[in-house]
């Protein structure tokens, strides 16, 4: 077998040239790439502006209180700071722990250069990785996460993939039921957050000239016209993806004509966060921040880490703490940590692996660790850390006769150097459910995960000492084996054509069994958080991937000649034994994450072992909302930024709605606000006019 080695700077799956400059391949064609030039021309928007700096401010610059403080400046952050500061008597600070970014933006803003000078591994990505995994061969997990403006959306893929209907109504009926409130349920059905998905796109068409080369189905329907995030397509394709959706057919994948609206189900070219007017990734800050005018009721504090929060002694009438501060520093060279107070709210908003780590640190969380970490418990919330998920990914890499993105970069020509060649992102997914995987047999696999659910293998597979987290645990695992079996995807296959040479297909599973959590075992806040997702610790977890893997295959097979010699893991490795070896051991090709950590304050009745309730408030906390992509309660078919921006979208209009004052010591209704302010004009008017004897 030819050992190709992932190469963790060029994020997914992109292979290193080093290792394969041994490999023969066939002498190179021609460029093949197809420019074209946007359908409509648009004029110039606000986001077609540079990046430049916007509302930063120095930590001496920074006021003793704000209205809302907000924990991370990354995808949902920045988004909360836009929307919540459309008021201009609202005042917002963003504590964002990385750099601004302003010293790589080229690298950012370059789509390409999310493969091939990526910010994955630098001083800009957290660089977490997992506890060895037994279930891995003891392997270490990667876990890459923005640390910079913007967050994961400066680093990520920028694939456009939303969950299904199914997955979302299913969000709402878990929130609806055991004690949980069917009133406020609705926001998270598929209708609504869809209405907010679309709310942050605007989406520009693929060109004729585009889609007369590649099969892409476009309605544009299906998306925002007029927010901030930019959603289009690369300004040129690779000729390869032209047979995509008809290889992917050839394996029994049918062509998803609708992708994006509700059903993801398919084979498809899926749109990209690629601002089309100058070829530059759409993300949270160009998009929400960048473009906005000079907002003095708007402060961005970078290289500012949030360490903890502080809560009155007292509880309010619900029994509910009250948030005073938040400490924050910018090292840990730093002997104070700063207290900015708390006017109104605190929203976490520091992603899926950091966000359990500061409510842990401020005494809110599972009292065993909290316990063993020597932390003073304030809150017991036994949720917190729990329900780590992510997806799992593995390719089947091929030789190919003909031209990839990557030896067009590697050539050096002019075009490799081209904004239209440099907005060329992978962008080829299909999403199979069971029956596809296991070719219509999947019926005793699926009895067998149904039967396998007991209260021994939970108390050995969920590792909490909460009945809450375990009723939780088996809820979603049920409509996993169940619901979700057919009606939604269990594996996503994505194509890759950044590296020299060979053609990539993956395999990431979609719904994993297996469960893990984030903790801490310290009183010290920058001491690191750790991450074990007990990945494959159910056994279905890895005959699904190899399923996925066996699929890849078949797809492989319906492209023909215009894929060659296989070589991951070869063509030797048939047997199930074989590709199971090769997933569990193989550290670059083997299972591998896909950097979609979710669910550790999972957005779950309390019951069901959830962290936030539908309103995004924590348990227990008076002021305290997490938004981001911890409240996932499981893993959906999709990648998840899409859904991200719509759960921190509609966060914003709730927060608007009603929130809660420190001073008061309760919430208001922003209707009831305004209407006391009218009754009170209306006072004034009456005296005013009796005194003038009207
Ligand atoms: C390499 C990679 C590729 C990906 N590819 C895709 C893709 O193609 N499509 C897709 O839809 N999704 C993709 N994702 C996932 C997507 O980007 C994330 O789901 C999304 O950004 C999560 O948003 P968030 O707001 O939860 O967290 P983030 O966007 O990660 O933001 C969290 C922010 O909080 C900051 N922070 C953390 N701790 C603290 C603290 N203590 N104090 C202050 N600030 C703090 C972080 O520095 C960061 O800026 C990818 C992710 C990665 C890492």
């Amino acid at each position: 077998m030819v050992k190709l080695k992932l190469d963790a700077s060029l994020v997914l799956f992109a292979l290193s040239s080093s290792v394969l400059a041994v490999v023969q391949r066939s002498p190179q064609p021609q460029p093949n790439a197809q420019p074209y030039s946007p359908l409509n021309p648009r004029a110039a928007t606000p986001y077609d502006e540079p990046i430049y700096r916007r509302d930063y401010i120095s930590t001496s610059e920074a006021k003793p209180s704000y209205d809302y403080v907000i924990a991370g400046g990354g995808l949902a952050g920045l988004v909360l700071a836009s929307r919540l500061t459309e008021d201009p008597k609202v005042s917002v600070l963003v504590l964002e722990a990385g750099m601004s970014g302003d010293d790589v933006k080229d690298q950012v803003n370059s789509p390409a250069g999310a493969y091939y000078q990526s910010i994955v591994g630098s001083a800009y990505d957290w660089n977490f990785t997992t506890v060895p995994q037994p279930n891995l061969a003891n392997r270490r997990i990667s876990q890459p996460r923005g640390r910079i403006l913007g967050g994961s959306t400066a680093m990520n893929a920028m694939y456009l993939v939303r969950p299904s209907k199914t997955e979302m109504d299913t969000w709402q009926e878990l929130l609806a039921g055991d004690g949980g409130d069917s009133s406020t349920a609705s926001r998270w059905g598929w209708d609504n957050l869809y209405k907010y998905m679309k709310k942050a796109e605007t989406f520009t068409p693929p060109a004729d000239s585009l889609k007369s080369v590649v099969n892409i189905t476009v309605d544009a329907s299906l998306h925002g016209s007029n927010g901030p995030m930019q959603i289009s397509y690369p300004a040129i394709m690779i000729n390869i993806t032209a047979n995509w959706t008809a290889a992917c057919a050839g394996a029994g994948i049918p062509e998803q004509k609708s992708p994006n609206g509700g059903t993801t189900l398919g084979g498809f070219i899926t749109p990209s966060s690629i601002n089309p007017s100058n070829e530059t990734r759409s993300y949270s800050r160009p998009a929400y921040i960048d473009s906005l005018p000079p907002r003095s009721n708007l402060h961005i504090l970078s290289e500012s880490t949030v360490l903890k929060f502080n809560m009155q002694s007292k509880q309010d009438k619900s029994g509910n703490y009250i948030i005073e501060s938040v400490e924050y520093a910018k090292d840990s060279s730093q002997t104070s940590n700063t207290v900015v107070k708390i006017n109104k709210e605190f929203i976490l908003a520091a992603g899926a692996l950091s966000t359990p780590k500061i409510l842990m640190y401020s005494g809110v969380g599972p009292k065993d660790t909290l316990e063993s970490a020597g932390i003073s418990m304030k809150v017991e919330l036994p949720g917190v850390g729990q329900r780590l998920q992510d997806h799992m990914t593995s390719p089947i890499v091929w030789q190919t006769p003909l031209q990839t993105a990557g030896d067009i970069h590697n050539s050096g020509s002019d075009f490799s150097k081209s904004k239209e060649f440099n907005s060329f992102i992978n962008d080829a997914v299909a999403f199979a459910n069971a029956s596809l995987l296991f070719d219509g047999n999947q019926t005793t696999f699926q009895q067998e995960i149904v039967a396998s659910l007991n209260d021994t293998m939970v108390d050995k597979m969920v590792p909490s000492y909460s009945s809450e987290v375990k009723a939780g645990y088996k809820k979603i695992y049920n409509l996993i084996a169940t619901r979700f079996f057919d009606n939604v995807a269990q594996v996503e296959l994505l194509m890759s054509l950044i590296s020299p040479g060979v053609v990539a297909v993956q395999a990431a599973i979609q719904h994993p069994y297996s469960i893990g959590r984030v903790y801490v075992n310290s009183t010290n806040p920058w001491d690191g958080i750790i991450i074990d997702p007990q990945f494959h610790s159910h056994w279905a977890d890895l005959v699904m991937m190899r399923q996925g893997l066996k699929l890849v295959r078949r797809v492989g097979a319906a492209y023909g000649t215009v894929l060659g010699t296989e070589l991951n893991p070869g063509p030797n490795m048939q047997s199930d034994d074989a590709i199971d070896a090769y997933l569990v051991n193989d550290p670059s090709n083997g299972a591998n994450s896909q950097f979609h950590p979710a669910g550790t304050a999972a957005m779950l009745p309390k019951a069901l072992g959830g962290v936030v309730d539908a309103d995004m408030k924590v348990y227990g906390l008076a002021n305290v909302r997490v938004v981001d992509g911890s409240v996932f309660p499981f893993e959906f078919a999709a990648h998840l930024a899409s859904a991200g921006y719509g759960v921190a979208e509609q966060a914003a209009d709730l927060i608007k709605a009603k929130s809660y004052s420190v001073t008061s010591g309760k919430a208001t209704n922003a209707s009831v606000a305004s209407t006391a302010s009218l009754s009170l004009v209306a006072l004034v008017l009456g005296c005013l006019l009796t005194i003038l004897g009207l």
